[in-house]
């Protein structure tokens, strides 16, 4: 069985974000989407699911500075796929 493999992560500052969703595409394995809930300007912000490779591309492209990004010396799997 295949797992998704993870081998980065991010700190998102919900609060910073201005909800331009930028991010949302700029992301090479599609693991952002823009929350339901909103933060204190109003804004829906990214959630990170299952499969972040560390490569950095949301932190380039957003311009309120949202995203630390951290690679994993080794990749976790996390069996059993997707929810
Ligand atoms: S690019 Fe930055 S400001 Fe725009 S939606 Fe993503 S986190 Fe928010
Ligand atoms: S670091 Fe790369 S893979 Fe991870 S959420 Fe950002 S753009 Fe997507």
């Amino acid at each position: 069985m295949s797992g998704v493999e993870i081998r980065g992560t991010l700190v998102i500052d919900g609060e910073r974000c201005k909800g331009c969703e930028l991010c949302i595409p700029a992301c090479p394995p599609a693991v952002l989407r823009m929350s339901e809930a909103r933060n204190g300007s109003g804004y829906a912000y990214p959630e990170l699911l299952p499969g972040c490779t560390g490569c950095g591309a949301c932190l380039m492209v957003c311009p309120d500075f949202c995203f630390e990004v951290y690679r994993y010396d080794e990749p976790i799997v996390l069996e059993g796929g997707t929810p």
